[in-house]
């Protein structure tokens, strides 16, 4: 039995477990992948206090090894469900008919954090990994001195065009408005680039596959949102950065329409003694000060719901 399980070890996991030892609670960090958060598959991070610049799976490292350090205990292991027994919540990694292992624990953290949105357009799924990519940390260096396009206005399309303005030959950005949501400062860098270009209110309707055998991208049909024209572009590349999508299909709690998990300021979730933090939960900006700053808030909270039981 725990006083605590985490559900997931990203920036906000890692935080609230470190917070939660020095209150004294048995604690366990359930994350499932060796690689966790997306801080992990982040190239370069700049706006987080104390360092100018940092790689993310560097800081990644930095934020286990604090954790360990301070005796925070983590299992490799994906949870499938929560369920609130007999005086205490059990966590399964058991899926469907699987058993699975089960963990107990007093109280439960939520941060199972978010992955990128789909676009939902043909070809998009058929074509992941051959040519589409939500990664350019991973993915980028396929395509050195090749054409590639991103899709996204906010700061991860812009981020991750500027990695891949470094390796690739041509880059365009397709965005469905006039202007970026991105900030200013990341804006300017992209201007700078010579080898790239604009697409802007414009949407991508088709990812077409390559003729032949193997599964290849070789243009996108897309569409003026103003005129209504249609156009293609050829490119070998498609790398989609259109938000975020929260990881909480499990977790039967209250959440907004698009599936983030509502709390309150404490980070309580509608169901006493499981709370949320980080990518997963309802907020107004999801950055690495504020998951981490999530994490320290719920694990105060969760030390004082777990005093009360007594
Ligand atoms: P985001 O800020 O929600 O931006 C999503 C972009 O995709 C917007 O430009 C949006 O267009 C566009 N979009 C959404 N749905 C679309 C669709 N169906 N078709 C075409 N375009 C679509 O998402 P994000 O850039 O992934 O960022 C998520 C959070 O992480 C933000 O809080 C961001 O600040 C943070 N982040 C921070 C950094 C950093 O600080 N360096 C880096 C990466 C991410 P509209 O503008 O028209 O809505």
């Amino acid at each position: 039995m725990y006083d605590l399980i985490i559900i997931g070890g990203g920036p906000a996991g890692l935080t609230a477990g470190i917070y939660a030892v020095r209150f004294g609670l048995k604690t366990l960090v359930l994350e499932r992948s060796f690689v966790s958060g997306q801080i992990a598959l982040t190239e370069i991070v700049e706006n987080y206090p104390g360092f100018k610049a940092i790689t993310g799976p560097e800081l990644m490292q930095k934020y286990k090894e604090h954790a360990e350090a301070a005796g925070v205990k983590t299992r490799l292991e994906e949870a499938h469900s929560v369920r609130n027994g007999a005086g205490a919540f059990m966590v399964s990694t058991g899926k469907g008919e699987e058993v699975g292992e089960l963990f107990k624990a007093k109280a439960v953290i939520l941060a199972s954090g978010a992955n990128p949105k789909h676009l939902g357009v043909p070809g998009e799924i058929e074509l992941t990994g051959k040519g589409v990519s939500y990664c350019a940390t991973c993915d980028g260096p396929y395509f050195k001195d090749k054409t590639v396009v991103v899709i996204g206005g906010g700061d991860s399309a812009v981020t991750e065009a500027l990695i891949l303005s470094k390796i690739v030959k041509k880059l365009y950005l397709v965005h469905r408005r006039a202007e970026l949501r991105a900030v200013k400062l990341l804006q300017e860098r992209l201007f700078a680039i010579p080898n790239f270009e604009f697409i802007l209110n414009s949407v991508v309707q088709e990812i077409v596959r390559a003729k032949g055998k193997i599964p290849k991208v070789s243009k996108l049909r897309l569409k003026h949102v103003k005129s209504g024209e249609k156009s293609e572009l050829a490119t070998e590349g498609v790398f989609i950065y259109i938000g975020l999508r929260p990881n909480t299909e499990i977790f039967d709690v209250e959440k907004d329409e698009k599936g983030f998990i509502l709390t309150n300021e404490w980070m309580e979730t509608s169901e006493k003694g499981i709370f949320a933090i980080g990518d997963c939960r309802a907020t107004t900006i999801w950055q690495l000060v504020t998951a981490v700053s999530d994490g320290a808030v719920a694990a105060t909270a969760a030390n004082k719901y777990i005093l009360d039981l007594k």
